[in-house]
């Protein structure tokens, strides 16, 4: 098998092996329910919480009592949103982006259908939120704010202080949730200094080098959300189901690896803009979606003029290079990313767009593969494109 270059990061992550290590007794000798009454389920039943205490101290020393797990970001997204609704039945309107994960839009979709309002923000061509907008959009039966931290397509980052401040000094009565699902590990996330006024924030565990699985809803202190899945006492009633001991511990574990790694973003956004400069520097008709706007440092979003995306993906894979493009193959028919098509990224480009996620694992050598092959790829995709002129090797002058 060929050697994996695996530049995909913002869909998946390798497991830390001290995360792993962290976790395998808990699927072996400590397979105990935490909630049992016995001695032996004593040791998951404190490991749950040592990492919940090892987590509320990631996020900035909240409380311990304010870190909720669940299965995955898309169960606390879910929850957030819908048990923010049906906690306000007196407020129906619910404010978010049009470049949110599907998580987050589907469910205000699904809002709608059941008498919400939502107003959906648009962005500028570097994927920006206008805050003027934003703070029109506020009206006073706001129920819920609900904004992306950063993007998983173009990593650009929203302004949550700067949000979540104004909401908060607009109405404090409006619940501010943010899905930090992309920027837990990667940026700063401090909810007692810088993002006090979030209310609820997303993320999961296999974003960050723990397994999948496992997720936390942070929920601040009294704020009104009922519970998404009911039937059990686990999480203080917020969120019934046996805990998944192994994969908490594993999580909390990943954080800790998080923190002490913070350093290694420097090199992370090194590898990055090296990559970004050499693509272009090689390739003619590319640009670097929200290049523009503060973005993830291990985020690199190209669109090739031209050509689609799969088919760069398909030949990225002859050489064992792991990425993703822009479009999501849905029943068959290819569509444009929404992120894109908000960004208004012009037609040729906005299917010829791949992303590359990098991580702290990713090495020199890996970046390297991809500087030499991507060009030759753009190029024999191109020959093949109807907007091209092979002749004189630029685009046909009737292209769109
Ligand atoms: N939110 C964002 C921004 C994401 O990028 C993702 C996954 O790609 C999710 C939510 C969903 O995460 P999970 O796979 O943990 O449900």
């Amino acid at each position: 098998m060929k050697e994996t270059i695996y530049l995909d990061n913002n869909a998946t992550t390798s497991v830390a092996p001290e995360a792993f290590e962290a976790m395998t007794p808990f699927l072996t000798d400590q397979y105990f329910n935490p909630s049992s009454m016995y001695e032996q389920a004593e040791g998951p039943a404190h490991a749950v919480e040592a990492a919940r205490a090892s987590i509320a101290a990631f996020l900035g020393g909240v409380a311990e009592s304010e870190v909720v797990f669940t299965s995955c970001a898309s169960e606390s997204n879910n929850a957030a949103i819908f048990g923010a609704i049906r906690a306000n039945s007196s407020r129906r309107h619910i404010i978010t982006t049009a470049v949110e994960h599907p998580s987050v839009l589907e469910v205000c979709q699904e809002a709608a259908r059941e008498g919400c309002e939502v107003t959906i923000l648009g962005v500028d061509e570097h994927g920006q939120l206008d805050t003027t907008e934003f703070i029109q959009a506020l009206r006073p039966d706001t129920l819920l704010v609900t904004i992306m931290h950063a993007n998983n397509e173009t990593g650009v980052i929203f302004p949550i202080e700067e949000l979540s401040r104004l909401t908060k000094e607009t109405d404090p009565a409006i619940v501010f949730h943010t899905d930090a699902t992309q920027s837990l590990g990667k940026l700063d996330v401090d909810l007692t200094a810088g993002l006090e006024h979030v209310d609820m924030l997303s993320f999961s565990g296999h974003k960050l080098h723990a397994p999948k699985g496992v997720g936390v809803l942070y929920m601040r202190k009294g704020v009104p959300c009922r519970p998404f899945l009911c039937g059990g006492h686990q999480e203080r009633g917020r969120r019934a189901g046996t805990e998944n001991v192994s994969h908490i511990v594993a999580l909390a574990k990943a954080c800790e690896l998080a923190a002490a790694a913070q350093s290694d973003e420097q090199q992370v956004r090194a590898l990055r803009d090296r990559l970004q400069a050499a693509l272009s520097a090689r390739i003619p008709h590319i640009q670097v979606n929200g290049e523009g706007a503060p973005r993830l440092p291990n985020t690199l979003n190209v669109a090739c003029h031209y050509i689609e995306g799969e088919g760069i993906l398909y030949q990225l894979c002859e050489y064992g290079i792991c990425a993703s493009s822009g479009s999501a193959c849905t029943s068959g028919s290819l569509d444009p990313s929404h992120v894109l098509k908000a960004m208004h990224v012009p037609f040729t480009a906005m299917h010829g767009s791949v992303r590359f996620s990098l991580s702290r694992y990713t090495t020199d050598a890996e970046v390297d593969s991809v500087i030499e092959v991507f060009p030759g790829i753009v190029s024999s995709l191109r020959r093949m494109s109807p907007y091209w002129d092979n002749a004189n090797n630029r685009p046909r002058p009737d292209a769109p």
